[in-house]
């Protein structure tokens, strides 16, 4: 069985214990993985404020060039990253290979925007020279969930590496290699000893160990709100800013003069892209009532054409992460089948071949009340719900009918329609006639309401991995020529 250690000041460590490592797809162990304690994320921010001294210092384009070596390795090793990344988290191939592609264009976009990055002058008046600074936090603590680890390990360390932080970044315990294997990578590219360092371990451990260690000065975290409010609580302790991804319940909404051809393979792909485990999911489906039959009766023959399988093997669908992912799913489906009508789907496949794996058949509920649970909770797995409007007001009324707000997507040839809803809509992205935007490094991502605070990706994530400073001289203006 392979091991994976923790990173910490450069150097590959077994650490005092491991946990294992599961495939998704057979329950068969991966591999064994070091198990960062409070004394290894100790040793991590005191090695990452170590070379923050340096690395604060370090010229933009040396970082800049640094961060496009990270960007070339990770490309240069896509297949085998996407290889070990499918076998972690179950995910088909070609999604884990999208999912390097997208790492790596990270690093790319945030070595360019560090390079183009300024502060301002403020001209106020002639005897006071005003200007602002972009400084680093210091320490960033990063701690990332178990569905895109490699992606979003690079979402979230890119930036605050090109803006001059070191980081410590707590993979999750369910996925942990590819976010290690990353570090290797920062670290053959040159990335100085302790700028990155990696800590595996369990959340209850090592991950509340982080969130709670005063030597860090910004926490960036991504998973359950529940989690989020017990880091948010431990980083209020030291007063230091957060970022908070926590997840969604995303519509798709359709209206009747949609091209529904374009449509719905789109809202497809939405619900079962990593089996419904993605922040950014569209579990919720709120299509104009003319249409609602035909667009069901699709939906329905496109998800009983859905293939399942491990990951590696590159089926449409892979199974879900974990059995107690499975549980948490099946709760759900088993709720709502007492809320609303299931259509398809409903329960685990009936192939033996993949009854070791965490798989549950993709699962169309239709003419869900707005206010049962399966139409407001996440369930971070394959299941929609389905719910017909009257109008545009109505259509609106339901997309914010939850207490999430992180990304939404309207189907619609009108263009008021689109602006109108667009601008109604509360959510952090809000896509027109397309979804998600290829994972877009470029487009600022993140939520409102329990969804989260914050932005990721584009200039706006940068900028969260700055402090602005401002400095104010005062000049003699009799020095000015022709000055009385
Ligand atoms: P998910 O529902 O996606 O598993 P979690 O919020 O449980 O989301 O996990 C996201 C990340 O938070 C993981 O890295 C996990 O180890 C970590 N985590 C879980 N519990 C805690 C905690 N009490 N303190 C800090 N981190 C935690």
């Amino acid at each position: 069985m392979t091991s994976y250690p923790m990173l910490i000041d450069g150097k590959e460590m077994a650490g005092s214990a491991t946990f294992t490592d599961q495939d998704p797809s057979t329950g068969r162990i991966l591999a064994e993985v070091a198990r960062g304690h409070p004394g290894d994320i100790d040793a991590a921010v005191g090695a990452a404020r170590k070379a923050h001294e340096r690395w604060r210092r370090t010229k933009p384009a040396e970082r800049a060039r640094i961060l496009r070596r990270i960007s070339e390795l990770i490309t240069r090793d896509r297949e085998q990253l996407a290889d070990l990344e499918s076998r972690d988290t179950g995910k088909p191939l070609r999604q884990a290979r999208a999912d390097a592609d997208v790492a790596a264009r990270y690093f790319e976009f945030y070595a360019s925007a560090i390079e183009v990055t300024y502060g301002d002058t403020i001209p106020v008046a002639p005897d006071l020279f005003v200007y602002t600074l972009r400084e680093p936090h210091g320490v960033t603590a990063h701690i990332i969930p178990w569905n895109y680890p490699l992606q979003i390990g690079a979402r979230t360390v890119a930036p605050a590496l090109a803006a001059g932080n070191c980081c410590v970044l707590k993979p999750a315990e369910e996925a942990p290699l590819t976010a290690i294997q990353l570090g290797r990578l920062a670290l053959e590219a040159g990335l100085p000893p302790g700028a990155l360092n990696i800590v595996p371990g369990f959340g209850e451990e090592a991950g509340a160990a982080l969130a709670a260690h005063p030597g860090i000065d910004h926490l960036s975290f991504t998973g359950s709100v529940e989690v989020g409010k017990l880091v948010s609580k431990a980083a209020a302790e030291h007063v230091i800013p957060v970022t908070l991804e926590l997840g969604g319940k995303s519509p798709n909404v359709v209206f009747a003069d949609a091209d529904l051809g374009t449509a719905l393979p789109v809202v497809v792909n939405s619900i079962i892209q990593n089996a419904g485990q993605t922040c950014s999911a569209g579990s919720r489906l709120l299509v104009e009532s003319s249409v609602h039959d035909r667009v069901v009766a699709e939906l329905v023959d496109r998800f009983q054409q859905v293939s399942l399988g491990p990951g590696p093997a590159d089926p449409d669908m892979g199974p879900l992460i974990s059995a107690s992912q499975l549980q948490r799913v099946s709760s759900y489906v088993d709720l709502g089948k007492g809320e609303a009508r299931a259509v398809t789907g409903g329960g685990p496949p009936g192939d033996s071949r993949l009854k070791d794996g965490f798989f549950f058949l993709p699962t169309v509920f239709d003419d869900v009340p707005p206010e049962a649970v399966i139409a407001r909770e996440e369930i971070f797995g394959p299941v929609v719900a389905v719910t017909a409007f009257a109008d545009l007001a109505e259509a609106i009324r339901l997309a914010n009918s939850t207490d999430f707000g992180l990304v939404a997507a309207v189907w619609t040839r009108d263009v008021t329609t689109a602006h109108v809803m667009a601008s109604e809509i509360q959510a952090g992205q809000v896509f027109v006639n397309t979804y998600g935007a290829s994972g877009g490094p470029e487009l600022p991502f993140g939520g409102v309401k329990r969804s989260g605070h914050g932005r990721e990706k584009g200039l706006e994530g940068l900028l969260e991995f700055t402090r602005m400073k401002t400095v104010a001289m005062k000049l003699d203006t009799a020095t000015y020529p022709g000055a009385a």
